[in-house]
């Protein structure tokens, strides 16, 4: 009989572990508490980079998935707006003295605030997807090779007679399987109340989507921009294929809700974002917004991802804590878990800098847990 593998989390990182372990002919549900890609997974960049984690643990990840990513736009049914990209970066605000005849690049669509200074990317290194459309089609392709997605709500597991995972608990009901995976983004710091999992943090980020319409070339800006008070943000733009543009920027330690529908932007923060963006760029200043959003980044303390076995828990694995790269490292992470639950090891990656054992367990004894919890 096929192994069965519950996977906890519709998010990008849930789904793309769906989609290599169903490639393996393994049986699959994924468990997933309000909406497939309802958080960062939906509401992220989507850029990609090649080279832009070399010379840290990340390399061979990101530059697997990067290639990934390529094989999977060419392979799969579906458009998700992968595409190549040139990358710039900018400096930009209200300060004196900003002009941008002084900038090395000209792009069109920006106003006369922001200063070009730099490429950053290729269309050989850098690209982008549109994330949402990116995760239903990972999981569509789950589906199509038997996976199922089922709504709800994970709240603990169980083992068999050997103290191996035997099942989570969904709803109130036993889901009995022979392998969970506990892929809940910052949400998984839930499941360190009930396995020896190490921390996993939260942090927020706003963002915008306008409709833009599709005249505006594929090139993404990282900017510095000063607002009036003299903060200084990162705004990153991305203009997509189907005719919107995404801007984010303005981090906050807001403390996570349990529920991931309750995510909502703090005071404020859409206000200033709009403000940034009028200043960016005349097109934005006078396009539709169609999505005024937030949404929490997972990380761990080290700053590393958490993708591995859970020690000391036979049948019980994490992938989570992607940081500000889950989108892109998304494939190659779901590529290495199928091998680690189907042949017992990961040979595509070497998972050595992201084993889940080299950070202590959370000691959950002093945590105050959350009524909804
Ligand atoms: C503003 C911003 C911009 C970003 N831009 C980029 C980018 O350009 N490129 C890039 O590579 N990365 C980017 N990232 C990072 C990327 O979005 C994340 O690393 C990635 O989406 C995390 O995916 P995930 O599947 O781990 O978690 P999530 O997307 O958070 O998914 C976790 C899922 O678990 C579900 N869940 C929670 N609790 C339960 C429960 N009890 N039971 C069942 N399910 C539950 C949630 O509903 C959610 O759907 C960005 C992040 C932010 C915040």
């Amino acid at each position: 009989m096929a192994l069965h593998v519950l996977i906890c989390g519709g998010g990008v990182i849930g789904a793309s572990i769906a989609y290599f372990l169903t490639s393996r002919g393994v049986q699959v549900t994924v468990i997933e508490r309000t909406a497939l890609a309802c958080a960062a997974s939906g509401r992220s960049g989507g850029f990609l980079a090649l080279d832009w984690c070399d010379g840290s643990p990340l390399a061979a990840l990101a530059r697997r998935s990067f290639a990934l990513h390529a094989k999977l736009a060419a392979t799969l049914d579906g458009d998700w707006g992968y595409r190549a990209l040139t990358t710039y970066g900018g400096i930009a605000g209200r300060q004196q003295g900003i002009d941008r005849r002084g900038g090395a690049y000209e792009l069109c669509w920006l106003s006369h605030r922001v200063i070009v200074t730099q490429r950053l990317g290729m269309p050989g290194t850098t690209a982008q997807v549109h994330p949402a459309q990116f995760t239903q089609a990972m999981m569509q392709a789950a589906q199509v090779q038997g996976a199922e997605l089922r709504i709800g709500r994970v709240t603990g597991f169980f083992r068999d007679d050997r103290g191996n995972a035997a099942g989570v608990v969904v709803d109130g009901e036993h889901l009995a399987g022979d392998a969970i995976v506990i892929a809940m983004g910052p949400w998984s710091v839930l499941a360190a109340t009930w396995l020896p999992l190490p921390a996993v943090y939260a942090l927020k980020g706003h963002s915008l989507v306008f409709e833009t319409g599709t005249n505006i070339p594929a090139a993404a800006l990282f900017c510095e921009y000063r607002e009036v008070t003299g903060a200084v943000q990162t705004p990153e733009l991305f203009p997509r294929s189907d005719g919107t543009s995404y801007v984010c920027a303005i981090s906050s330690e807001t403390p996570l809700p349990v529920d991931p529908a309750a995510v909502a932007p703090d005071p404020g923060a859409i206000e200033r974002l709009e403000a940034m963006c009028r200043d960016l760029s005349p097109v934005l200043a006078s396009s539709r917004i169609r999505a005024r959003q937030a949404c929490f980044r997972p990380i761990a303390r080290d700053g590393l991802p958490l993708i591995g076995r859970v020690p000391g828990v036979g049948g019980a694995y994490v992938a989570t804590a992607h940081s500000v790269w889950g989108i892109l490292n998304a494939p190659a992470t779901g590529e290495a878990i199928a091998e680690l639950i189907v042949d017992g090891a990961a040979h595509t990656i070497d998972l050595t800098s992201f084993d889940p054992g080299r950070l202590p367990a959370l000691d959950t004894r002093r945590l105050r847990r959350p009524a909804d919890a």
